[in-house]
C-alpha cells in the first residue's frame, strides 16, 4: 500500500496549476486527516548504546489516506508547513505521543521518553509552551518524559526568537534535541548558545561508517562532550556501525538495525516490559 500510495503522489505532473492543484487537494485531505482519524504516530526505538537497552523512541507521524493509501511524512509535512495547518499537525502529534506515554504507564510499563519533531513554525509559536503545560497536565505526562526534536535550519533562521522559544520550553523541563546534527552550518560558539540536552549525528554521516563518516562523527561527539551535550547517532544499519558508535562513546543509536518505527502497541510487544514479579 505504502508503495502504490507514493506512486500515486508523484504522478502530479510538475506543471504549476497541477502542482498548486495537487498541493491544495493534499491540504484539504489533510486537515480531513486530522479530524477523521486518519493519523497515527509510529514510534522507533532509541537505545543505549553500551548496553542496547530502550532508552525511548522518536514518534514519527504516518498518514493512511483512504484512497491515496500511506502518504510519507516528506510529503506532506512541507505542505502543512506552508500554511497554519502545520501547528494543528503539530499539535495533534505532540497531544497523541502524551496520551500514548501515559497509556503505557498505566499499563505498568513506566515513563517511556518520546522525542517529537517539531517544524519551523511550531518552533515559533508562541503559543506552544502554554499548548504543551497543557497537554502535560492533562495526561499526567511529567515534562521530562517529552524529547522536542528541532533541526539545524529552524535554529539558524531566526536565532534569537528560537533560543528564547526553546529556554522557555527547557524551563519546563522539556529535554531538546537538535535534529540532523551537522549539515546546516552551526558555529561553535552559536552550539554554546543554545539551551539544549542533545544532538542527533544526521544520517548521511552516520551511513558513511567505515568511511568519511568516521571523521566527522568522531569531531561532533568530541564537541558534544565539550559542551555537555548527548549524541544519538540516527540511521544505524549495520553491526559495523554500531560498533563504530558504540566504541566512539555515542550515546545512544537509532536506526533500521536496531528497529523501524512501528506502531504503538507493536512498539509495547516488541520493546516494552512489565515490570519483573
Ligand atoms: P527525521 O526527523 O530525520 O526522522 C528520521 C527519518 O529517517 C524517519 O523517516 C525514519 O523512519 C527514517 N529512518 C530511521 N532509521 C533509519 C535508517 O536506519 N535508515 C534510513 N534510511 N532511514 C531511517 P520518516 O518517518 O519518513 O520521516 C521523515 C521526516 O519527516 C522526518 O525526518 C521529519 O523531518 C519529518 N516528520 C516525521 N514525523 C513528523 C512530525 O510528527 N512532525 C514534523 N514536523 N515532522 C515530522
Ligand atoms: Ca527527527
Ligand atoms: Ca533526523
Ligand atoms: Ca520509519
Amino acid at each position: 500500500a505504502k508503495r502504490e500510495g507514493r506512486n500515486r503522489v508523484a504522478v502530479f505532473e510538475p506543471r504549476l496549476r497541477e502542482v498548486q492543484l495537487a498541493r491544495i487537494g493534499i491540504r484539504d485531505a489533510l486537515v480531513e486527516a486530522i479530524a477523521s482519524g486518519q493519523l497515527e504516530l509510529h514510534y522507533q526505538p532509541q537505545v543505549c548504546a553500551r548496553s542496547g537497552q530502550l532508552q525511548g523512541a522518536e514518534a514519527l507521524l504516518r498518514w493512511t489516506h483512504p484512497t491515496l493509501g500511506s502518504v510519507p511524512p516528506s510529503t506532506f509535512i512541507p505542505i502543512a508547513e506552508e500554511g497554519s495547518l502545520i501547528i494543528d499537525l503539530g499539535r495533534w502529534v505532540i497531544g497523541e505521543a502524551c496520551r500514548q506515554i501515559a497509556d503505557w504507564n498505566r499499563l505498568g510499563f513506566g515513563h517511556l521518553r518520546v522525542a517529537v519533531n517539531l517544524s519551523m513554525r511550531q518552533t515559533r509559536d508562541e503559543a506552544l509552551p502554554a499548548f504543551i503545560d497543557e497537554v502535560l497536565k492533562a495526561t499526567g505526562v511529567p515534562a521530562h518524559c517529552v524529547e522536542l526534536e528541532v533541526t539545524e535550519s529552524v535554529l539558524m533562521e531566526d536565532t534569537d526568537l528560537a533560543v528564547s522559544q526553546l529556554a522557555r520550553l527547557r524551563a519546563r523541563g522539556l529535554k531538546l534535541a537538535i535534529d540532523d546534527f551537522g549539515t546546516g552550518y552551526s558555529s561553535m560558539a552559536y552550539l554554546g548558545r543554545l539551551p539544549i540536552d542533545k544532538l542527533k549525528i544526521d544520517m548521511a554521516f552516520v551511513q558513511a561508517v567505515p568511511g568519511e563518516g568516521e571523521a566527522i562523527a568522531t569531531a561532533i561527539l568530541a564537541m558534544a562532550r565539550a559542551f555537555g551535550l548527548s549524541v544519538v547517532a540516527e540511521g544505524v544499519e549495520t553491526a559495523a556501525q554500531r560498533d563504530f558508535f558504540r566504541e566512539a562513546r555515542c550515546e545512544q543509536l537509532q536506526g533500521y538495525f536496531i528497529g523501524r518505527a512501528v506502531p504503538a502497541a507493536t512498539f509495547a510487544s516488541e520493546w516494552l516490559q512489565y515490570p519483573a514479579g
